[in-house]
């Protein structure tokens, strides 16, 4: 059964501005990427939380072994401006990526340079003003894994966001692929979708669309403003 990857985005945030700090570290590790030595001052440098282990608003979760396969992946990764591979060239490069640990919370952190061009200078000031505040990860991976059963959710009846028992329903995203970028978002912005061909559709729809390529009959049945899935 041949089940596609997902494409997908999840929003995270900046973290903070590195832009006085002078360090032979930091120039070293842009250099991996630069066809010339920067000076410190040609670039700004910020720090962007691009995802976690926690459950987001879409019900879905990176457990911590994707993180650390995302966390690999990053460095060398464009910037973009909302997700725009079509229209725009890249504002940044990631150059290096950390994984960060507050109690459980684990989370993707890499930093990111960018360059003191006059085209960059608004994209700079607006970080900076704390206007962009906001980010996403466009990302691939394979398999949303039940945390009820356990199964790849499009072979298994269970709804995220639904309570079982004392558990509520989420998804695990496991084997992560690729990661595509990372977008700054003007704050509010941000939402989840998927990016490509018949995939710009909401999760819940994908989900169906995904469990409709797995196995019928299904049925989809709307119940109080939100959909929900009832096998027939
Ligand atoms: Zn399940």
């Amino acid at each position: 059964m041949g089940l596609e990857p997902f494409l997908f985005r999840r929003s995270g945030c900046l973290v903070g501005a590195r832009s006085g700090e002078l360090s032979s570290e930091v120039e070293g590790e842009v250099g991996r990427f630069s066809l010339r030595d920067l000076g410190r001052d040609e670039y700004a440098v910020f720090t962007l939380d691009l995802c976690h282990n926690g459950v987001d608003r879409h019900f879905s979760r990176f457990p911590d072994e994707e993180l650390e396969t995302i966390n690999g992946m990053v460095p060398g990764r464009p910037l973009m401006e909302r997700h725009d591979l079509k229209g725009s060239l890249p504002r940044g490069t990631f150059f290096r990526s950390c994984l960060h640990r507050e109690g459980d919370r684990v989370s993707v952190r890499p930093d990111v340079y960018v360059m003191r061009t006059g085209e960059n200078a608004d994209f700079i000031l607006n970080i900076e003003g704390g206007v962009y505040r906001e980010t996403s990860i466009g990302f691939a991976f394979e398999t949303p894994e039940c945390s009820i059963c356990h199964k790849d959710l499009r072979t298994c009846d269970h709804v995220p966001g639904r309570s079982y028992g004392d558990e509520s329903c989420h998804y695990v995203m496991r084997n992560v692929l690729d990661v595509i970028e990372g977008s700054v978002v003007p704050s509010g912005s941000q939402g989840t979708r998927f990016v490509s061909e018949a995939r710009a559709l909401p999760l819940s729809e994908a989900l169906v669309a995904g469990r409709e390529a797995f196995h019928r009959p299904i049925g989809l049945a709307s119940q109080g403003g939100s959909r929900v899935w009832a096998r027939e």
